[in-house]
């Protein structure tokens, strides 16, 4: 039986959460600004026929405010997290596997589900599902790989007619939109790629599609190579959901091996997700002003379910684990209730900007940044020469571990970690 994966992602998260609270806003071109109402970080479909640029600074926006009825709002994360959490837990009703991937996107797994309903039927059940219990619009692609379903979910929402829902599972329907999008709108292919892919002739997703994945991963890489496969049809997702993460916010969370029943062990994995995500937005060379935690009790287990999340401004934007773990680990204890058998737990930042572009204020000084961002960016030399969580912080140090991945059977990262390289004595 063939995989088949959905994404549903929601139609301009930020501006339609604000109109799920605001029915004046609806129907009206809508902009969410960055903190400070500097600049317009996203837009509705109104906003952008306007010509509302992404990033355009709000002072522009005054003629479109009072002649045209642009409305914009300032940002608002912990509202935006909350709503997120609310869309994934409606997935994870409607789907045996649910992946969040970012704010706004989740893959789920729908591999034989249409021996039940069809596949498009289910997309209009997700989303009519998702409208009535958030107020959430969201769009609704299918096919046979993590990559296809990004394209048949950006055909649901270019074109009206589908009325938000693309079953992309026919191999002739794949090759027939794949020629109609241009190559730099495929998922994984960013600007730099798309480029060059052009000058040598590749201008539209099927050309890719047909592109020899030897030859590619030749001339640009493993990670192009594997898109290739995806637009075939062969789900080479694990990595590409890793890569190709949509970096408006960042979000780290994985099921547990065996549920968590004790605050403690709850506390540990929170603390190896938090210096996780902490990691990854000191790679992305951004800091955080925003931080959720969420966990849950699986709903398929037996007795009372719980879900819960909570969000918190940061004192000042940071990409230091030692800030965001604490901060997340307080939010874990507030949504700590003991007697429940936790099967998953995760982290999100958001609200990124520069490093350094916050100024610290007098009451919140930041303290001795040089040697705390020296400090971090030592800690992941380190990490990165002699492999993942060599250098750990305390509280990772549980006994218990058991609510990590079950890879008891891993074996030495032979070719891409110094330390694990095989020794020879002669
Ligand atoms: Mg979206």
């Amino acid at each position: 039986m063939p995989q088949i994966f959905a994404l549903a992602d929601v139609n301009a998260m930020y501006c339609a959460c604000e109109s799920v609270f605001d029915p004046r806003l609806r129907g009206r071109a809508v902009v969410v600004a960055s903190n400070n109402d500097g600049c317009a970080v996203a837009r509705n479909q109104q906003a952008k026929a306007l010509g509302v640029k992404m990033g355009q600074p709000i002072f522009e926006l005054k003629d479109l405010m009072e002649n045209h009825g642009l409305v914009v709002c300032s940002s608002n994360y912990a509202l935006y997290g909350d709503m997120s959490f609310r869309f994934m837990q409606v997935l994870a009703e409607c789907a045996p596997r649910v992946i969040p991937y970012s704010i706004d996107e989740a893959f789920m797994d729908l591999t034989g589900i249409n021996t039940v309903v069809s596949f498009e039927d289910f997309g209009v059940q997700v989303k009519a599902k998702v409208a009535q219990w958030t107020g959430l619009p969201i769009c609704v692609g299918i096919s046979t790989s993590p990559t296809l379903s990004k394209l048949a979910n950006h055909g649901a929402k270019k074109y009206p007619a589908t009325k938000g829902v693309v079953d992309l599972t026919d191999r002739d329907r794949q090759r027939k939109l794949l020629s109609l999008v241009p190559v730099s709108e495929i998922w994984g292919i960013g600007s730099r790629i798309s480029k060059r892919l052009e000058e040598l002739g590749i201008k539209n997703g099927l050309q890719l599609a047909d592109a020899d994945p030897k030859w590619i991963r030749k001339h640009f890489s493993v990670v192009v190579e594997r898109t290739v496969r995806e637009l075939n049809g062969i789900p080479c997702h694990d990595d590409l959901l890793e890569v190709g993460a949509a970096k408006k916010q960042i979000l780290t969370s994985k099921s547990f091996g065996t549920p968590v029943t004790q605050l403690a062990t709850m506390l540990a994995a929170v603390t190896t997700h938090a210096t996780r995500a902490a990691e990854k937005l000191r790679g992305e060379r951004r800091e955080a002003g925003f931080l959720s935690v969420f966990m849950s009790t699986s709903r398929y287990a037996d007795g009372e379910r719980y879900a819960n999340q909570q969000g918190l401004t940061l004192p000042f934007p940071t990409a230091d684990t030692r800030e965001i773990v604490r901060h997340a680990v307080k939010l874990a204890r507030t949504l700590w209730r003991d007697g429940y058998r936790y099967n998953k737990a995760g982290i999100m930042l958001s609200d990124f900007r520069e490093p350094g572009a916050c100024q610290s204020d007098f009451f919140n000084p930041i303290e001795d940044t040089d040697r705390a961002k020296g400090l971090m960016s030592t800690l992941d030399r380190i990490n990165s020469i002699s492999g993942k969580g060599s250098v750990k912080f305390g509280r990772e140090f549980h006994k218990d571990r058991s609510w990590q991945m079950r890879r008891g059977n891993l074996s030495p990262a032979y070719t891409t970690r110094w330390a694990d390289i095989p020794v020879v004595k002669c």
